[in-house]
């Protein structure tokens, strides 16, 4: 099973001397890739879901779901702070250490390595809800869009071209290739601890499985269709405060889910933005996490919103 899990959203294997990966299976026959896609995806993504039934036999502890709330938002984190706003959009600059650390925690997910993401990301906003996308809810309907788009082959390869940034940095490059080992050692470490908790301090009421089945299972399920929401959700409903060449919206609930993420219309106006919310009560806990960095010392550049594009009169105390 861990094994199964390990190599879930994993890109193909590549190698950046070996050029784009999209030429490397260009020659493999389409049922081929489908296979693959399968072993990769599907099985595993079916999987992960009923193993959430298991919460019926490790039970509840209030320990166990603080846990899972810390948990989700550190790798919550790791894919709206680092995979999105700082790899694929350069929202704000950070040491090499921070951003490896970042993308450990974003590869921890399960979403995939960060040049996997970043390139499929990317995509996504050169073609947004037309010919190409291939998660928009307009041009696939909605099941595609959410997470249908990741079963198929054509959502395996990895377009090196659009991450040659991302490219240059070996310690990412391996982490793309290595992207189960963040994925394993969240499980076994929460596994590990919950068993070190359970005996030490027992009136937590946890023990391993319940860690593991509350913040590893449940927390990887809910942290998935969260993000598949901003691309499924957030191009179907919620408001549309600027005009733009797709139909992205702003979603108060994925915006609050998503950490900031649902702010999508603003996303799509002005993405290069390291805060999503463009008014007070659109509530960004990433920009938040991205501020606190700021402030200590461990992210710099933070690209600020445009002022003439800030939808309250007050934005003077959000900006940066
Ligand atoms: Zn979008
Ligand atoms: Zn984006």
């Amino acid at each position: 099973m861990d094994h199964v899990v390990s190599s879930m959203f994993r890109g193909i294997t590549r190698d950046r001397d070996r050029g784009d990966p999209l030429i490397a299976t260009a020659s493999a026959g389409h049922s081929e890739l489908a296979v693959k896609r399968f072993l990769k995806f599907t099985f595993p993504y079916i999987a992960v879901h009923l193993s959430c039934l298991f919460v019926l036999t490790v039970g509840f502890s209030w320990f166990a779901l603080i846990v899972s709330i810390l948990v989700y938002l550190t790798r919550g984190i790791g894919i709206t702070g680092f995979y999105h706003r700082k790899f694929s959009h350069h929202a704000f600059q950070t040491g090499r250490v921070v951003q490896f650390v970042g993308a450990w925690l974003g590869a921890s997910a399960a979403q995939g390595g960060p040049l996997w993401w970043v390139a499929h990301h990317r995509r996504h906003h050169k073609v947004s809800d037309e010919q190409g996308d291939l998660h928009s809810p307009l041009v696939e309907g909605f099941g595609i869009s959410h997470h249908g788009w990741l079963a198929r082959s054509n959502a395996d390869p990895t377009h090196v071209k659009d991450v040659e940034d991302l490219a240059r940095y070996p310690e990412l490059c391996w982490l793309d290739r290595n992207a189960w080992i963040p994925i394993l050692s969240t499980a076994f470490g929460l596994l590990f601890a919950g068993i070190a908790i359970g005996r030490l301090f027992p009136w937590t009421g946890t023990n391993g499985p319940q860690l593991v089945i509350w913040a590893f299972f449940l927390n990887t399920v809910l942290l998935w269709h969260v993000t598949f929401a901003v691309n499924s959700v957030c191009h179907r409903w919620g408001k549309r405060h600027h005009e733009t060449t797709d139909d992205s919206r702003n979603n108060w609930l994925i915006g609050v889910m998503a950490l900031g993420e649902g702010w999508h219309n603003n996303h799509h106006r002005f993405p290069g933005t390291s805060r999503h919310g463009f008014k007070r009560s659109q509530v960004d806990f990433t920009h938040l996490v991205i501020r606190t960095l700021a402030r200590v010392g461990l992210a710099r550049d933070l690209h600020p919103v445009p002022a003439r594009l800030w939808l309250s009169s007050k934005p003077s105390r959000w900006t940066i």
